[in-house]
């Protein structure tokens, strides 16, 4: 049964005649019938064109920390952009921000940009700068964004064309992007201790950086294993390597300073974007003084004509006055946790092998094994045709989950008891008709 109700049917096919599969970002495709067209959203809810109203469990994909359409965040917004939002030249707002940022993530310098894609991109690039190496290490199964560079071995890869865990092939996830790319990259499994220290033993002289999402946040919310973070760090320390940590994801997510805070581990660049702007456009690159003082007018490039713009400034200081002021991450980890928990038991009883991984802000769960997932291969062990059934009876019932298992459930603030409850209930009958 197609998600699209008549309406939506009807602003698909006008879509599809104007854009490549009638979509602006490929993620957004669920093919001709599944591919919804949202009006509107509020809290924890989002409403298809048809109506319908779903409880949101994607929020854009994970920005929305406090709640769509957030009243604070948006009267921040509404009152910045009256007196114009783009001027050539720094406002205030970027000063009190960068003050803000360097205090909450415990980091010496930053520079704003504006999409997570953009600022791991500069931050592959100020690393080259600084160590003068070009290549860099990245684990399967992570996701930098859109940049040529990034493209191999990601959660969209085949499992099969990875190659052995013990000689790891980079695997090009896209058309159009130069052979010789796959020159400057070394692909890992994450999570293996051995073989990330093999590497960098062999091959340090040319790596410029290791590039990281702290925790899986394109692959279901896989940890870390203890130590191997830390691992990461001495080794980087050891050879000159930039350790690169990419919290698009995690940032203002499992804590308010990140995995930097919730890991205790401090990289040498950080990059931010999603939770930080509750929605809006807005990115940082940071980091420790000497790599981040690499970027240099004439030398080191950085920029663009959106970075620091108005909109997305503002965006941010409403939502860290919220983050500080309020207790939001120990809330949405007490509700969060107690929908992992709850989803949990009701598969137990279902007898449904499965895995709940992450944390109560952004997880997952694997079916088909109850063995721990460590990494992206061992993910594509689980049964992807069963997580699409059961995500599609939660769809149908109005929960909303991404449909892809690799994709976590993201909690936001506006998930309260009674939409957890609400929510398990949902799970609960959607579990029993797949059994059924
Ligand atoms: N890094 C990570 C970890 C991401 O999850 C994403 C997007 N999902 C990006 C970078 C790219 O961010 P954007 O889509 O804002 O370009």
């Amino acid at each position: 049964m197609s998600l699209q109700g008549e309406k939506t049917k009807s602003m698909y096919a006008r879509a599809e005649k104007l854009m490549p599969y009638g979509i602006n970002s490929n993620f957004r495709y669920w093919g001709k019938e599944d591919t919804l067209v949202i009006t509107r959203g509020a809290g924890p809810y989002i409403w298809d064109a048809d109506e319908k109203k779903y409880i949101d469990y994607r929020l854009g994909f994970g920005p929305v920390i406090l709640g769509h359409g957030h009243p604070a965040v948006v009267r921040r917004v509404q009152e910045a952009i009256t007196e114009g939002t783009i001027f050539a030249w720094m406002t205030p707002a970027e000063i009190e921000l960068a003050e803000r940022l360097t205090r909450i993530c415990k980091v010496d310098k930053v520079r704003l940009a504006n999409t997570g894609t953009e600022a791991c991109m500069h931050a592959l690039r100020v690393a080259r700068a600084y160590t003068g190496r070009e290549k860099f290490i990245k684990f399967e199964g992570n996701y930098h964004g859109m940049n040529d560079y990034f493209l191999f071995s990601t959660a969209s890869s085949q499992a099969k064309s990875l190659g052995s865990r013990r000689s790891p092939i980079p695997s090009v996830v896209s058309s159009g992007i130069p052979r010789g790319l796959s020159e400057y990259v070394i692909v890992l499994p994450f999570n293996d201790f051995e073989r990330l220290e093999a590497t960098v033993r062999a091959r340090w002289g040319e790596l410029a950086a290791i590039i990281v999402e702290p925790l899986m946040g394109n692959c279901a919310g896989i940890l870390p294993r203890p130590g191997y973070l830390e691992l990461m760090r001495s080794l980087c320390t050891e050879y000159g390597i930039v350790m690169i940590m990419d919290e698009v994801k995690t940032g203002f997510r499992i804590a308010n300073g990140g995995a930097q805070e919730y890991f205790n581990i401090q990289a040498d660049l950080v990059t931010y974007a999603k939770a930080l702007g509750n929605g809006f456009p807005i990115a940082v690159i940071a980091g420790k003084e000497d790599v981040m003082m690499t970027i240099h007018p004439g030398q080191v490039a950085h920029g663009g004509t959106y970075t620091g713009n108005v909109v997305g400034t503002a965006a941010a200081l409403a939502t860290l006055d919220i983050l500080e002021e309020q207790p939001v991450l120990k809330d949405i980890f007490r509700h969060g946790k107690k929908l992992m928990d709850g989803m949990d038991e009701i598969l137990t009883e279902a007898g449904i092998p499965h895995h709940m991984t992450g944390l109560p802000s952004i997880f997952g769960f694997i079916l088909g094994t109850d063995r721990e997932p460590l990494d992206f291969r061992d993910y594509c062990e689980g049964d992807d045709s069963l997580y699409e059934r059961l995500v599609f009876a939660l769809i149908h019932r109005g929960v909303m989950p991404d449909g892809d298992g690799r994709e976590p459930w993201f909690m936001c603030h506006a998930h309260d008891d009674a939409v957890i409850d609400e929510t398990l209930n949902i799970f609960n009958d959607a579990v029993k008709s797949i059994k059924g």
